[in-house]
């Protein structure tokens, strides 16, 4: 007879004064995009979001879903009454157990209510009291704890745990960000890091066929997908570096390989960026992690680009970088064991401290390299995810 719902908490989007609507309707928008394929109603009310009206065996997947959503701080299960008090009490004595101790914790938005949030404590506390001789109330450590929520509408619902959610920003209103997506772990890390702080993702993964596989591909697909899971509608292109690779392997020393082909998709991702409306580019680099992530080696591929560069993922430890993947679940995809284009004429000592002029003078080999990047772009594949 008490429906159960489940109640939404967005936190910081308070914060952003007079862009609140615009934050909160992105916020509406990707909560009633990602349910749309439930039958359940969202209810949108001041500072707090109500999904009601489904069927109980879609509860788990409903929570699974918003826990997908940025913006949203926690939810919590709970059983909705109306303002009658013995209507409450009821409820109270059937969510309670019949034992232990516990606390009543009420919390009253609608201020007209007759009762106060101290008085709604006690009442319903000795209610509950009444009906359980085994339980006895704490209120600085109870084994549990009745949150009793009156809210201005006629509603009042009851819940005893929350469950955090992904926290951050909508989705959408971060701007745009071209993601460098390889099929390993950081990259996966570093488009969530931005997409939760409310940046869309679009992804570009470099792939060097014949010399990687289709599964190598595929397996970027598969990660784009898991990311889809955070990111509504992320797109992904390909963009195949093989000529490239060809080029400098026949024209420049091969331990300038990593930092050159690096400048090369450094270059392509810009063109790419304008072109798709994105304001930055990101990528997966942790300081120090390999021969291409010292300050030197950013230094030279940085140099090629004038748009910014995050990677949110570069004062991170490995072991931080893989609690992120396996939360959002990339980890075990990434894992996987196909050959990225990074390590096609992988060479024995790749530099760790290139300099500029050097690099420049390498890549001055590279006769017709404009046309390089124009025909690696002209093949750009647009993935249907
Ligand atoms: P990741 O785990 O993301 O592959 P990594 O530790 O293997 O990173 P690198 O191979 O040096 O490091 O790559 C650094 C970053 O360059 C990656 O995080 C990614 O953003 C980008 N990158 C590398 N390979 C590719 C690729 N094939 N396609 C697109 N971006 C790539
Ligand atoms: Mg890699």
């Amino acid at each position: 007879m008490f429906d159960n719902v489940i109640l939404i908490r967005f936190g910081e989007l308070y914060l952003k004064g007079k862009n609140q609507d615009y934050f909160e309707n992105t916020l509406k928008n990707n909560i009633t995009e990602k349910l749309s394929s439930i039958d359940c109603k969202v209810f949108f009310g001041r500072g707090r979001y109500v999904v009601k009206d489904y069927n109980q065996s879609f509860e788990y997947d409903i929570i699974t879903r918003l826990k997908h959503v940025f913006g949203i701080h926690s939810v919590s299960i709970a059983r909705r009454c109306g303002y009658d008090f013995d209507e409450i009490a009821e409820l109270a004595i059937q969510m309670t157990p019949n034992s232990g101790t516990f606390r009543v914790t009420s919390h009253r938005s609608y201020k007209k209510y007759p009762l106060n949030s101290l008085q709604i404590n006690m009442k319903l506390g000795e209610r509950i009291l009444q009906a359980k001789s085994g339980l006895e109330v704490d209120l600085h450590n109870p084994e549990y704890t009745l949150n009793v929520d009156v809210r201005e509408n006629g509603d009042v619902f009851l819940y005893d745990s929350t469950i955090k959610c992904a926290g951050g920003m909508p989705y959408g209103t971060g701007g745009k960000g071209l993601l460098l997506l390889s099929g390993g772990i950081d990259s996966p890390v570093a488009g969530y890091m931005l997409a939760k702080r409310g940046m869309s993702i679009t992804a570009l993964h470099f792939h060097s066929y014949p010399y990687t596989s289709e599964a190598a591909k595929q397996k970027a697909i598969d990660l784009a997908k898991l990311l889809g899971e955070y990111c509504p509608s992320i797109k992904l292109m390909c963009i195949s570096l093989t000529e490239i690779q060809e080029s400098i392997h026949n024209n420049c020393k091969p331990n300038y390989m990593i930092t050159l082909v690096r400048r090369f998709m450094m270059r392509i991702a810009q063109t790419v960026a304008t072109k798709y409306f994105c304001g930055c580019i990101i990528n997966g680099e942790s300081l120090g992690q390999v021969a291409s992530q010292t300050i030197e080696s950013i230094t030279v591929t940085n140099a090629v680009v004038n748009m910014p560069v995050f990677r949110p993922c570069i004062g991170m430890d490995k072991d931080e970088i893989i609690a992120i993947a396996e939360k959002i679940g990339t980890f075990k995809k990434s894992i996987e064991p196909y050959e990225d284009c990074c390590t096609v004429f992988l060479p024995e000592f790749p530099l760790i401290k290139p300099t500029i002029e050097k690099v420049e003078e390498q890549e001055s080999r590279i006769k017709d390299y404009n046309e390089l990047i124009e025909r690696a772009i002209d093949g750009l594949e647009v993935v249907q995810l």
